[in-house]
């Protein structure tokens, strides 16, 4: 029940609270040791502000953070410490979240400044040429800098990184998604090579669904702060009962020609609400194609009640919609 709302400020010199955004509102979420958990909506969503929670960087309004059983939320500073070292954050960017200035060596070694008891008994640059190699890259170019590797390189340096202090979960925060789609794919074989290994297990969060289809085993939908669909990738990908899935599966192009015709497409009109001021009942109302279906103003149920997620007639996962249901939305493995 994890919840972070952001105080809204105004005023120059005497500042009031006007109101929250309510970026996390209520969200559970399991991840097994070895397992992905796809993460997946629009951006705005609140995906960003949840993996800032795990990792620490954040603190929740409210709700429970635990690893193997323990409430990592109410830990005093060694705690903290040590279970930062559990939990590592891969960044989308890795043209940005590596300092120019620093050589890889470096940049791979730095969670041992923070950590120097995380330094194995071989010494730190031992430990660093084995991150490297761990990684695909060749171990001496420990004295490079960033300029002198592609953006694929430069992900597995980040990647490199994020074990150093051999976390047991990755928060991969769109880990691909600012690399070219011919590199994408080797950094996702990396990773579940890597998972493999390691037994790590993944928090992937990204707004492209293919790329979850291929990686994750399981694939939770983020809408405004909530959670509103969750089950296997079979589950959320062919099954889907939620209208805001079932348009975020239209929108994904088909690779297959003669399917395209075939496809009728939702279009997701309008952005992500403001989560200062989310909308009654049901979040997505006003933007809900199946609500309009069923009734032109929408449904008064939709506008007042807020929809519960759990498991829904003629399905086998948790969905929170009054009016769930699978629809043939013809969704192709890109
Ligand atoms: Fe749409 Fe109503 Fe379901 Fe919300 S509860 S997703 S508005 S049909
Ligand atoms: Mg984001």
């Amino acid at each position: 029940n994890l919840v972070k709302h952001f105080p809204v400020r105004v005023g120059f010199v005497v500042k009031r609270t006007v109101g929250h955004v309510q970026a996390v509102d209520g969200v559970d979420l399991t991840l097994a040791r070895g397992e992905t958990l796809g993460l997946v909506g629009e951006s705005g969503c609140g995906k960003s502000t949840l993996a800032k929670l795990l990792v620490g960087v954040e603190k929740p309004t409210s709700g429970t953070i635990r690893i193997e059983g323990e409430d990592v939320t109410r830990l005093r500073r060694a705690g903290v410490r040590r279970m930062r070292r559990n939990i590592q954050m891969v960044f989308q960017d890795p043209y940005t979240s590596l300092n120019p200035r620093m050589s890889v060596g470096a940049i791979v070694g730095e969670p041992y400044a923070i950590h120097p008891d995380a330094i194995p008994s071989q010494g730190k640059e031992h430990a660093v040429k084995e991150l490297l190699d761990l990684v695909g890259l060749n171990p001496d170019h420990l004295n490079r800098y960033p300029h002198q590797f592609s953006g694929g390189q430069r992900q597995r340096i980040g990647i490199a990184r994020a074990l150093a202090l051999r976390p047991k979960v990755l928060i991969c925060d769109e880990p691909v998604s600012a690399l070219d789609v011919s590199i994408q794919g080797q950094v996702i074989n990396l990773l579940q090579r890597l998972q493999e290994e390691l037994g790590l297990a993944y928090l992937f969060i990204a707004h492209d669904l293919s790329v979850v289809r291929h990686i994750a085993h399981r694939v939770s939908v983020m809408y405004l702060g909530r959670i509103v669909e969750e089950g296997t990738d079979a589950q959320v990908y062919d099954h889907s009962m939620h209208p805001y899935t079932q348009g975020l599966l239209s929108a994904v192009p088909v690779p297959d020609p003669t399917l395209r015709g075939r496809r009728d497409e939702i279009v997701l009109e309008g952005d992500v609400p403001s989560p200062t001021d989310p909308p009654s009942g049901c979040r997505f109302h006003p933007r809900c194609w199946r609500a309009r279906e069923i009734d032109a103003a929408g449904p008064e149920s939709c506008r007042t009640e807020d929809p519960a997620l759990r498991v829904r007639e003629g399905g086998e996962h948790p969905v929170a919609c009054h009016f769930a249901r699978v629809r043939d939305v013809l969704h192709k493995r890109a």
